[in-house]
């Protein structure tokens, strides 16, 4: 083991925090812009850095290989060589006790929101948070988590219109959505709707375009195309 090997991935700028970001041209990727935009904006790994707190839990409670390993996909107990269940057990435990949920947004998340909806854009969260009762993961805890989401949303002040607990993010018709799902990115470019990619461990194996590097990226494009 080495500590590059115990380094998150540049896109997860959660250990250690990154406080500036880099300057990236996305020009070419900019919507035109006519009116003001309805923006579906996904919560965990776009604005909130969920994977690396699952793996920092992870880390922390010594499960499996975590220490040494980096998982790059959502089966992050195989990355780790445990069963599920008993990374489902550490990740309700981060949920319950821990920070999973109630962690600062990534960096420089507010000020993005305050700027889109200041030149005229709308912010819709729109999250599968709480939804994957019986898929054995986080089953139980699903009111927890809304609630912890409503809680998160206005104590870090992040502006919005609206938001709505969903999963089949096709149900909800916005002009541009930021995702880093790639089976939400799939059904909604399927679906003809416009899907930016953020950047994850866990989509690099997925070729799509348009991709952004970050939130903060994404706004910065529209706020400029404005
Ligand atoms: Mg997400």
């Amino acid at each position: 083991m080495t500590a590059a090997m115990l380094e998150p991935p540049a896109q997860h700028p959660e250990l250690p925090v990154l406080l500036e970001e880099p300057e990236y041209d996305l020009s070419h990727l900019a919507p035109n812009i006519t009116r003001p935009l309805a923006l579906a904006v996904d919560i965990d790994d776009v604005i909130h850095p969920w994977y690396a707190l699952a793996h920092k839990a992870c880390v922390a409670a010594n499960l499996g290989k975590a220490r040494s390993v980096m998982p790059t996909s959502w089966t992050m107990h195989e990355a780790y060589e445990v069963p599920l269940d008993e990374w489902v057990k550490v990740i309700n435990e981060a949920t319950l006790g821990g920070d999973l949920y109630t962690a600062p947004p990534l960096p420089n998340v507010g000020y993005w929101l305050d700027l889109l909806r200041e030149v005229g854009h709308e912010v819709h969260f729109v999250t599968a948070r709480g939804l994957h009762q019986g898929e054995g993961v986080i089953g139980d805890l699903r009111d927890i988590i809304r609630k912890k989401t409503v809680d998160y949303v206005f104590e870090n002040d992040l502006a919005h219109d609206s938001l709505t607990f969903l999963k089949d993010k096709r149900r909800f018709l916005a002009d541009i959505y930021v995702d880093d799902g790639v089976h939400n990115i799939k059904a909604l470019s399927e679906a003809g709707r416009v899907a930016y990619l953020v950047d994850a461990p866990h989509n690099q194996r997925f070729d799509y375009a348009p991709r952004v590097p970050s939130f903060a990226a994404f706004a910065k494009m529209i706020v400029e195309a404005t």
